[in-house]
């Protein structure tokens, strides 16, 4: 699951907290061993072959170097041809389910569920194992379980959860191949069930008897039958380079184990809805990148602030153990801790995490496919470190049936160890529960508002949807209601404040309120309910200290939903709140609808994203935005604002509900400059070296219903005239490998063999709705280049972001922006704070003066006048203070014998304006850009001491105040350049607007803008 910035080096100071973690003696002496049932007989010819597949004895286990027989239960070979792990074998995702209902018509003690389908319409499902007593008395179970997760329906008695405790079977559930190129969880999953269902031995049934193991085998299901097909077409021509998986699920690839905050993704609502439907105790999720075994639950922190240390011991307890019994089995480079961080919640396993639950997570290591190969590893991978005190081999031949082994018993051992304590385990279920809800009078807050008054109540309501998938409750004030506000602390003044500073100061403190009303309809997310966990780390703020040890945060560190979703939300410690006036909401539905009579209808601009949605779903409506604001039927609307014509009433009304919009109906037009707001046509570019990161602004773009061509940079190379077919060319980033180089020369072909991305016999699956190619490697060509260049110089409107801009930029799109270097800037995955530059510009419509946005190390934009000159800030500087000479400081100087000359003054601009023109740049100015030819700046930065909103901000001082969006005209078109990344992993919803305002206002990007006057 490794994130590309990753890689450090491990501090000392862990010695120390390795002695606090190593777990207590949980287990008696007289713990069953893990052996086989000598009466029981195995399966001879199964047996041999685990043996042959196996590279090395020290690769297996006593619980896996044998497989019982059954005589009518069905091993993995019924379906797979070969037993689990053997080489060239790697079934797909409905090879699995066929094996696992074949599982369950043999036996009692396994039953199969269907938990829902993937966005191409795929199943996934979930397979129960346990004892035939067990899974006859499922619902039981659950209903004893259900009052252990939700502790007000016992009261908060401990005495009674003792009780329950003691009749509950925990559920442990267990999820493999969200990362469809790590392959080996399925076929280990297969065994792992028959296993569970047939073996005798005490080991084995203690197991079976007391937990019931909850299993997903395939979490991508769209992805893993790509990687088979992959794989197939890999065996079929085996002395060929083979085609990189560049789409794994129809969105995104590795991204998919970053959804569990947003869930976006149908895999994480499933996973999720089995997670808590089942009242399951642990989630753990199975990955290969690491060899051999790696429990990557914990590490060396920052820990996930919002989780509770309960869980946290845990994480060492289970993890340490593991380590502890599968090194007893002689087995090498099995370890826990290293270096992950635990700081984000958006991986799979923290679902369990927030829900109360335990989240667990394997690296494995995986040959990407079923062969056997010789590895090398690196030596970070295999030297010894204390956390890692029995290192993997620096060079090994290594199989997918190694692989299964290590999954297979480090699963068993830990379910072994799980049962042995599952009395702890469940009270402690019990327990963090318990603690979620006691959350308003211990740690708090007491809840959450959003505000009835908000003015973006469609985005407010996809908000609140999020923490309903969550399973967050939600409730909506009867009445209006008052709360005292936390009042901040006055930071000491230092001695070099003076006293009239401390004054204001003490002024501005008086002036805040101390109290504030929120109106009847507020909704209010209460923190004393079973999940206020995840509601809180979602709705909260994230500091992460440019002085923490961790030098490589492994994801983002910052994601405030509130803040990126651009929704007011207000964090209330005060008890009180609770006890407003308030009922349960059961469904957060969008609120949309029209006002008053009248043909015309008109619509505030909020920035709102289904306002794009609108335009397309009304096709054959007029739509004008207003230019500037205007009032009319006694309501203020703001710049932006859309006035629709020619669409009945019961269409308008229809469609305002479906966008949860507030229209009003005018008689009249308002007396307003406008300008048409057409469906502009769209293309959607992406290249084949990745296409995770654009996968999101797929997705977000499929969910608004805005209609859009999918295709590559090499369509772009083949395209003459995109002005032809296209208004707006979307350029989203391309993440990984996204150099200019890379984009135009795509990968290698002076070597090697085409590498085809399209149905054919072997590859049945590889498309879906996604694009093809003969072959992925030719990148866009400098053929491509001038298509793009003309594109945009015939008036099409080019937009990119994060890396696509430094692509624009490389190809000169853009004169008179240049790129900056960072020495010390580490902005990683925060939330930022912006300010609106140019409210007139249609791009920034609807939006107030501060925004909120997610910053990854975006580009530095500067300014320039100059054609082909750098930016640079010209504040006039030591040029203007004054020389050494005569005088006090103010004083003018003289020089001997001449009378003497006041120097012009010298201009000055900020970091987000164009640097003037100097009289000596003006003389044959012929480099000088005309006013209308610069960029137009749209969102700047905020200042340094204001830069930060969530996360890590380290060095921002050098990205501080730089254009942060920019309108760059160039020929007849433009070019619109973020340094942020405005739609990202779902999050960011509040920001998706700018992109689609660029959509809807295509062809009136200029309106309002005033031209610098030289
Ligand atoms: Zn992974």
């Amino acid at each position: 699951m490794n994130r590309s910035r990753s890689g450090c080096c491990f501090p000392v100071r862990n010695y120390f907290l390795l002695l606090l973690l190593v777990a207590p003696a949980l287990v008696s002496a007289d713990e069953t061993a893990p052996a086989r049932d000598p009466k029981q007989p195995i399966n001879e010819p199964y047996t041999a072959k685990i043996k042959k597949y196996t590279t090395a004895p020290v690769f297996t286990s006593p619980l896996v170097d044998y497989l019982p027989a059954s005589k009518n239960v069905p091993t993995p070979e019924a379906v797979l041809g070969d037993v689990s792990g053997a080489p060239g074998v790697l079934p797909y995702a409905e090879d699995v389910y066929k094996y696992m209902r074949l599982l369950e018509k043999a036996t009692p003690r396994v039953k199969v569920f269907s938990i829902g389908t993937t966005e191409e319409g795929r199943e996934m499902i979930a397979v129960a194992v346990s004892s035939e007593e067990n899974l006859k008395h499922l619902d039981e179970n659950r209903a004893r379980l259900a009052r252990l997760a939700d502790p007000r329906t016992i009261k908060l008695d401990d005495a009674e959860a003792d009780r329950l405790v003691a009749q509950s079977t925990p559920v442990y559930y267990i999820t493999g191949t969200i990362h469809s190129p790590e392959t080996g969880a399925p076929t280990a999953l297969m065994e792992l069930a028959y296993r569970l269902a047939v073996d005798e031995s005490p080991y084995i049934r203690e197991i079976r008897d007391g937990v019931i193991t909850l299993i997903t085998p395939v979490v991508e299901v769209d992805g893993r039958d790509r990687m088979v097909d992959l794989y197939r077409w890999h065996l079929a021509h085996p002395k060929e380079f083979y085609p990189p998986l560049i789409y794994w699920g129809k969105y995104v690839a590795h991204d998919n184990n970053r959804d569990a905050m947003g869930v976006t993704l149908k895999l994480t609502e499933n996973v999720l809805n089995t997670y808590v439907g089942w009242k399951a105790q642990v989630l753990h999720d199975l990955h290969e990148s690491v060899p051999y075994l790696y429990d990557n639950t914990a590490g060396d922190g920052p820990f996930n602030a919002w989780v509770d240390p309960i869980l946290t011991d845990e994480w060492e307890m289970i993890g340490w153990r593991n380590v502890a019994d599968m090194t007893k089995f002689g087995m090498p480079g099995v370890f826990t801790h290293g270096v992950f961080d635990t700081w984000s919640p958006g991986y799979l396993m923290f679902i369990a995490a927030m829900h109360n639950g335990i989240s667990r997570l394997y690296e494995t290591f995986g040959n990407g496919g079923a062969d056997t190969e010789e590895r090398t590893l690196d030596p970070q991978d295999y030297s010894r470190t204390w956390w890692r005190q029995n290192p993997p081999f620096p060079k090994t031949l290594w199989s997918q049936r190694d692989n299964n082994n290590y999954e297979q018993t480090g699963l068993l051992t830990s379910l072994h160890f799980f049962n042995e304590n599952k009395g702890l385990f469940l009270k402690n279920f019990y327990l963090k529960s318990k603690r979620s809800i006691s959350k308003p009078t211990e740690e708090g807050p007491a809840a959450y508002i959003l505000p009835a008054d908000d003015p973006r109540l469609e985005l407010q309501t996809e908000l609140l949807q999020v923490l309903q998938k969550q399973h967050v409750e939600i409730s909506r004030a009867t009445s209006s209601f008052t709360v005292a506000l936390p009042v901040k602390k006055a930071k000491k003044s230092s001695k070099k404040e003076d006293a009239k500073d401390a004054k204001e100061k003490e002024k501005e403190k008086d002036a805040e309120p101390t109290s504030r009303e929120f109106p009847a309809g507020s909704f209010i997310i209460r923190m004393d309910q079973p999940y206020s966990r995840i509601a809180d780390a979602l709705l909260d703020h994230q500091y992460w200290s440019p002085d923490d040890p961790q030098k490589t945060p492994y994801d983002d560190t910052g994601w405030t939903f509130g803040e990126l979703f651009n929704v007011k939300v207000f964090r209330v410690p005060d008890p009180k709140v609770l006890d407003a006036a308030m009922e349960r909401v059961n469904e957060a539905k969008p609120a949309g609808g029209v006002q008053g009579e009248g043909a015309i209808f008109a619509i505030n601009n909020n920035a709102e994203p289904t306002l794009a949605t609108l335009r397309y779903k009304l096709r054959d409506a007029s739509m004008e935005a207003a230019e500037e604001p205007f009032e009319a039927s006694g309501k203020k609307f703001n710049r932006g604002s859309l006035l629709i014509r020619n669409v009945a009433r019961s269409d308008f009304d229809r469609a305002a509900n479906e966008t949860g919009l507030r229209a009003v109906a005018l008689s009249a037009a308002p007396s307003v400059k406008t300008h048409p707001v057409r469906a502009a046509r769209v293309a959607f570019v992406h290249t084949w070296l990745s296409t995770q990161t654009e996968g999101w602004w797929r997705l977000a773009l499929d969910n608004l219903k805005i209609p859009y061509d999918y295709i590559s940079t090499q369509t772009i190379a083949k395209l003459d005239d995109l002005n032809a077919k296209y208004d707006v060319i979307l350029f989203p980033p391309v993440g990984f490998n996204s150099s200019s180089t890379a984009i135009i020369n795509g990968t290698a072909t002076g070597w090697g063999n085409p590498l085809p991305w399209k149905n054919t016999p072997e590859t049945p699956n590889l498309v879906g709705k996604n694009d093809s190619t003969d072959d992925m490697r030719p990148g866009l060509g400098w053929e491509g280049v001038a298509h793009l260049q003309s594109f945009v110089a015939k008036g099409g409107v080019l937009l990119t972001a994060t890396d696509t801009s430094r692509f624009a930029l490389s190809i000169g799109l853009a004169d008179s922006v240049s790129l900056g270097t960072s020495q010390k800037m580490n902005i990683v995955g925060s939330v930022v704070s912006t300010r609106l530059v140019d409210a007139a510009s249609p791009v920034a419509y609807g939006y107030d003066e501060k925004l909120s946005a997610y910053c990854d190390n975006g580009p530095i934009f500067s300014l320039s006048s100059i054609s082909g000159g750098r930016g640079f800030r010209r504040l006039g500087g030591h040029s203007t203070s004054r020389a050494t000479g005569r005088g006090t400081a103010d004083d003018p100087d003289f020089t001997v014998g001449r009378p003497g000359v006041e120097a012009p003054e010298e201009p000055t601009a900020e970091l987000w304006e164009y640097p003037p023109v100097s009289d000596e740049q003006k003389r044959n100015g012929i480099r000088v850009i005309p006013p209308a030819n610069r960029a137009r700046v749209i969102l700047r930065y905020a200042d340094n001491k204001e830069l930060l909103i969530s996360g890590l901000v380290e060095g921002g001082d050098e990205i501080a105040q730089h254009p942060a969006v920019l309108d760059v005209p160039a020929g007849h078109g433009h070019v619109i350049l973020f340094s942020i990344n405005p739609v990202y992993r779902g999050e960011t919803r509040g920001t998706y607007s700018l992109v689609l305002n660029t959509i809807l206002n295509f062809d009136s990007l200029d309106a309002g803008r005033k031209l610098a006057e030289k």
